[in-house]
């Protein structure tokens, strides 16, 4: 039976690759790094009732624990290659049901990896309560990876895309809105089913932010890891802060403010670079569809602080999602 899941798993997720002599069916892969590029990787995992609400469409999962672990490679300017998938499939429900469950993770695993040509080349598969770890591996040319330590006072910060929706939808599932035919909902609940992982900004900005990290916790503990890393503060301004129209008409302003501080599963990137180079890099992100803007710079000190439409600081309450609640 284990077999017959796995086989499931390998035809929907089949990628031709050079750098694959081996893939799913031996003891162990086989896989050649290519010569001078230094290894990336990465893993999450995601688990039913933490991650992602019982009854989530097993597609929207295999994209997402795909999507979290992609936007870590971009986040440090790696192109994607490989991955790994640990299954853990509840026992008590019938064979049926457990292959349904796989055709469909299997098809949104797919749907994300097949056009990066991502080879799924292994994993594991067992029983138990519902919960997947997926490892991804890419490729970065030594001295070019994407640091959380590089920003310096002056920098400017930047964020591709639009912050908020991710975890805006995940308030519309919890108030029971998710059926709504309303464009704006279905756009929240896409962003937060669907996150687009932000590839091609993470190898455009090689060689160019000085520090990145992708948007998962909320982007003021996301830039406050930066900042943790790189001995600096910042200083934002929430008036910049990119909002999807979406987001404000479903929320209104003040809370689309506050989603886009502290809301989590965002998956775009937050980076620094010198002042000079904002409008490049601008325009070269804009070119990949995602877009990129300044919300504020790095400064002295340690802290992140923002400014309010009324230039008065704001007293911040959360720094975004802490898994053990401390
Ligand atoms: P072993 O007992 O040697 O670990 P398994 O039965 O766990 O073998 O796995 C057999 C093959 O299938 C291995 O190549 C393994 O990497 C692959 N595999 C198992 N589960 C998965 C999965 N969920 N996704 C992809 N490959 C898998
Ligand atoms: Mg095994």
């Amino acid at each position: 039976m284990e077999f017959r899941l796995i086989d499931r798993i390998r035809e929907r997720t089949a990628q031709e690759r050079d750098d694959v002599p081996l893939g799913i069916g031996d003891d162990a892969a086989l896989l050649a790094v290519p010569a001078g590029m230094q290894l990336a990787v990465a893993i999450d995992t995601m688990v039913e009732g933490v991650h992602f609400l019982p009854g989530t469409a097993p597609a929207d999962i295999g994209w997402k624990v795909l999507a979290v672990n992609l936007s870590d490679l971009a986040a440090m300017g790696a192109a994607p290659a490989w991955a790994l998938l640990a299954l853990t499939l509840p026992v008590g429900i019938e064979a049926a049901a457990r292959a349904a469950f796989v055709d469909g993770f299997a098809e949104g695993f797919a749907a994300l990896a097949k056009p990066q040509q991502l080879a799924l080349v292994g994993g594991d598969t067992t029983g138990g309560p519902l919960s997947i770890s997926v490892a991804v591996h890419g490729f970065v040319p030594p001295g070019q990876a994407l640091l959380r330590s590089g920003a310096r006072p002056g920098d400017a910060v930047m964020v591709t895309g639009t912050l908020g929706d991710g975890a805006a939808g995940l308030q519309v599932m919890r108030e029971d809105r998710g059926d709504s035919a309303d464009p704006a909902i279905a756009h929240l609940l896409s962003r937060m089913r669907r996150p687009t992982p932000r590839l091609a900004a993470g190898l455009a900005l090689r060689g160019r932010a000085r520090a990145c990290i992708d948007v998962s916790d909320g982007l003021l503990a996301d830039l406050g890891h930066i900042c943790e890393c790189s001995g600096v503060g910042a200083e934002l301004d929430a008036a910049l802060l990119p909002r999807s129209p979406a987001l404000v008409e479903v929320f209104g302003d003040l809370a689309a403010r506050d989603f886009a501080l502290a809301g989590g599963d965002d998956y775009e990137l937050c980076f620094t670079l010198p002042m000079d180079q904002v409008d490049a890099v601008r325009a070269e992100l804009d070119a990949l569809g995602c877009g990129a803007t300044r919300i504020g710079c790095i400064v002295e000190g340690s802290e992140v602080r923002v400014r309010g439409e009324d230039g008065a600081w704001l007293a911040l309450a959360s720094r975004g999602w802490d898994h053990f609640g401390a």
